[in-house]
């Protein structure tokens, strides 16, 4: 009776004010009515773009919050572990705890340069994703094929990321653009966009510019394979700033993969180890970083010096 009589109530109510017809609500209610063979989460997104009524404005709220709660969320647990002494012996620099000083102001300036850099860049992602055939409608593309573009972006950006990152280590580039991420010999997860505009454009165009280039030419790109791609790519950029090596970090199962043992000893030593998620780049170049590829260095130029007598 109680239930009868409530939803009589909320007909009435939305007859009498016509636009509390119109919330997010209402419109996953009755796409889901229509659309039995999609699962709840395409019915979630189908609904966001309906009760939008502009894709623009949709994708561009979307992208940003994602952005912005992935990348504080997943610093947050960092700024956390660094408060707990019984993790210091996981610390790759154990001397360099950031204060709280620090991580707030990296936080600040990281924060201005997400609304006044990123903000408009993620604006004109929608229009341009269109333009090159990218999919935002539902039903979403199967598990195995965001598997494997992801699989190729995290590949192609790594060697963008590893040429352009080298190229901003030559003199006055690195004066110019590439010192402020500098800034801090001993990184945490915050730091990891704490960036020059030019550089968060250039580097990110490993990030958002592949899979672009990918869809024009595949004509195959979903909106939220690229979603996917990109909260992993926050996830590897942030944990490679993170400071911290432990026994079940990635790179220790997958020997190639670069993890912030790789990408701290580039913001100590300045030099080297240039890649982002991979370590073939550097290995097969010769850039590696650290006293162990000195050593290996040394010993084979002994190696050819014993060789040429
Ligand atoms: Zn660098
Ligand atoms: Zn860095």
């Amino acid at each position: 009776m109680d239930f009868i009589q409530s939803v009589n109530t909320t007909t009435l109510l939305s007859h009498a004010l016509p636009h509390t017809t119109d919330t997010y609500w209402n419109h996953l209610e009755q796409i889901s009515q229509y659309n039995v063979h999609l699962n709840y989460l395409e019915r979630m997104w189908a609904a966001w773009y309906a009760y939008m009524g502009n894709d623009v404005l949709a994708t561009g709220i979307m992208s940003f919050l994602m952005h912005e709660l992935i990348y504080f969320g997943r610093s947050l647990p960092w700024i956390i572990i660094d408060c707990i002494p019984a993790f210091n012996k996981y610390k790759l620099q154990a001397n360099k705890i950031p204060t709280a000083a620090e991580q707030w102001q990296c936080a600040k300036l990281v924060l201005i340069s997400h609304f006044t850099v990123e903000l408009p860049q993620i604006w004109l992602f929608h229009p341009m994703a269109q333009y090159f055939g990218m999919g935002t409608s539902v039903p979403f593309p199967p598990l195995y094929k965001m598997a494997y573009q992801i699989a190729i972006f995290f590949v192609l950006e790594d060697a963008w990321h590893y040429w352009s990152h080298r190229a901003m280590h030559w003199g006055p580039l690195y004066k110019g653009i590439h010192k402020i991420h500098h800034q801090y010999s001993a990184p945490f997860g915050l730091a990891a966009e704490y960036a020059s505009p030019i550089e968060v454009m250039v580097l990110g165009f490993g990030t958002v510019g592949v899979p672009i280039v990918w869809c024009a030419f595949t004509k195959d790109l979903h909106i939220l394979t690229m979603y996917v791609w990109i909260v992993l790519r926050l996830f590897q950029a942030i944990d490679a700033h993170s400071g911290y090596e432990f026994p079940w970090s990635l790179h220790h199962f997958l020997p190639f993969w670069a993890g912030a043992e790789h990408h701290d000893v580039h913001h100590e030593r300045f030099i080297g180890n240039y890649a982002s998620s991979f370590r073939w780049w550097d290995f097969v170049l010769d850039t590696e970083a650290g006293p162990e590829a000195a050593k290996r260095r040394r010993e084979k130029k002994l190696a050819e010096a014993r060789k040429a007598q």
